[in-house]
């Protein structure tokens, strides 16, 4: 079978291996569809955290279930995407049922090979049922559960005013959901395109461009002086993440989605006196997956408007460098096998 790996930063190869070994408890999935994210991009770039060559990205999967592994409801032939998050189920967030950051995570694509090829063999306790959905939509499922998860850390109630600074693939899925809590989504962003996008298609209410807004007067001006209660950072830039804890209402949380590699720069004063709380919001869970599944399906979502750029296994190769300049315009580039 044909296999797509990064071998260093800035070099992908296609070669061919061996159709992946039967093991217990595990299936094979034939992979469809491989949806490109930020991480794939940065581990091509070579700017990804923690990262091992040689690598086989990709962790937004969709495929046809070859052999079910035991798993139980499904059957051959299902369409299917899977939770990529292989977690221990034996340590303290194990335990505590957050598998999401497992101490020994080890992610699809990331700290184990992932499904840019033919076939991948994955623990089948890890597989979510496509009920229906296309392969596109099941290989968005997994970037929109990361958004869901977030929202969910978040707590959103109706009425709120949710600000989601950074309107890439991330931050749109977490505009969706905080919509459908009911908030008033805020998107912030320095690329106008996104931003028209966020408004025309996503019906978000306020857009700000702090190239050429001042960020805290419109803020201060959609809130009536208030400030949000809610802000999700989903730019991984530790700029806005430190700039993000100055446009906090009193009383406000901070949800930080995306990651960055420097450390957080915090006013204690200006942390302390509105009694902020900061999480973090990592991966995502079966509960996410599956609420995202359902919003799909009830079409609260309608993620394939996200697509902007499809591809053949075949031309991956040459098409990934172009995905990282901005000026292509990339929200979701989706490879079909
Ligand atoms: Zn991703
Ligand atoms: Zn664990």
């Amino acid at each position: 079978m044909k296999i797509l790996t990064c071998e260093e930063p800035g070099k992908l190869a296609y070669s061919e291996g061996a159709y992946p070994e039967s093991i217990e408890g595990n299936a094979i999935v034939r992979i469809k569809r491989i949806g490109v994210c930020g991480t794939d991009l940065h581990a091509f770039e070579g700017t990804q955290p923690y990262f091992c060559y040689p690598r086989v990205l990709g962790h937004e999967l969709a495929g046809e279930l070859i052999n079910a592994g035991g798993a139980e409801g499904f059957k051959e032939g299902d369409a299917v995407t899977f939770i990529p998050y292989n977690n221990c189920g034996t340590c303290i967030a194990c335990r505590s049922g957050k598998p999401n950051c497992c101490v020994n995570i080890k992610v699809f694509g990331v700290h184990a090979d992932g499904g840019m090829a033919e076939y991948l063999s994955v623990p089948a306790r890890l597989l979510v049922n496509g009920q229906g959905l296309s392969y596109d939509e099941l290989a968005l499922i997994e970037p929109l559960a990361i958004g869901a998860h977030g929202v969910k850390r978040a707590n959103v109630q109706p009425g709120e005013f949710v600000l989601v600074i950074g309107a890439g693939p991330i931050g749109l899925g977490i505009m969706e959901f905080a919509r459908i809590a009911g908030g008033n989504v805020i998107a912030v962003d320095f690329n106008e395109n996104r931003l028209t996008f966020c408004k025309d298609r996503l019906g978000v209410s306020y857009i700000i461009n702090p190239q050429v807004d001042d960020v805290k007067a419109r803020l201060e001006e959609i809130t009536n002086g208030d400030m949000p209660t809610v802000i999700i950072d989903a730019t991984g830039s530790q700029k806005a993440i430190n700039g993000g804890f100055y446009y906090m209402a009193h009383g406000a949380r901070y949800v930080l989605v995306g990651l960055q590699k420097d450390e957080i720069i915090v006013s204690h004063p200006e942390f302390h006196k509105r009694e902020a709380t900061l999480m973090s919001s990592r991966n995502a869970t079966r509960d996410d997956f599956e609420y995202v599944v359902s919003c799909m399906k009830s079409g609260k979502v309608n993620p394939e408007t996200y697509i902007t750029h499809r591809v053949d296994f075949d031309d991956v190769a040459d098409c990934f460098a172009g995905w990282l300049d901005p000026k292509n315009g990339v929200i979701k580039a989706m490879i079909s096998v």
